[in-house]
């Protein structure tokens, strides 16, 4: 799939997922109408309004010099290494998220954490907050049911990683070519 049919059918996905989700009013029960005019459906009762809900999430690439550390989801169906990432907790800034998660998930701890881009993702509404972090200190721990292992990575040796289209993947390859430029100065 390209990237545009991509877009189109997660968007689409997000929309009918909201539509069948929210037939009727989470507070009475009574089933709700659309409103014309705007992408909202509302109770006919007590006037509540439901928009479709997003889930914001972070995603962090988090380097060491040329290194970069991948952890393996336990719950992936296919075995390959990838990014950290976490939804937000309710109350919380997306920097706080980024370090609350990689402390949680692989036992680190960050500086540096730099924004680098968004990504709608139609899986869990989600909306995927790309950032690139580096390591700070700290020993790298999983707990090995929801993080199966956590390793660093040479960009030349690298394991399978995410597929193209994943904002995973556009980190991960953005850092593999910042450290080829890197290593090669008269290509640059
Ligand atoms: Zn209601």
């Amino acid at each position: 799939m390209d990237e545009a049919t991509f877009a189109v059918a997660g968007r689409a996905l997000s929309i009918a997922e909201w539509d069948v989700s929210h037939r009727f009013c989470g507070k009475c029960g009574t089933p709700t109408q659309l409103v014309a005019g705007e992408r909202a459906r509302r109770c006919p009762a007590d006037h509540t309004p439901y928009y479709p809900r997003i889930s914001p999430a972070v995603i962090v690439l988090i380097t060491r010099g040329d290194q970069m550390l991948l952890a393996r989801n336990a719950t992936f169906p296919e075995p390959f290494f990838s990014t950290v990432a976490g939804f937000v907790d309710p109350g919380e800034s997306l920097e706080e998220t980024v370090l609350r998660e990689v402390k949680e998930e692989v036992g680190v701890d960050l500086k540096n954490v730099t924004y680098f881009g968004s990504q709608p993702w139609p899986f869990g509404r989600s909306l995927m907050v790309g950032f690139m972090a580096e390591y700070a200190g700290g020993e790298v721990t999983v707990d090995g049911k929801e993080i199966a292992e956590a390793r660093w990575f040479n960009v030349d040796d690298l394991p399978r990683i995410p597929p193209r289209l994943s904002i995973a993947r556009h980190l991960i390859d953005t850092f593999i070519d910042r450290v080829k430029a890197r290593q090669s100065p008269s290509n640059t």
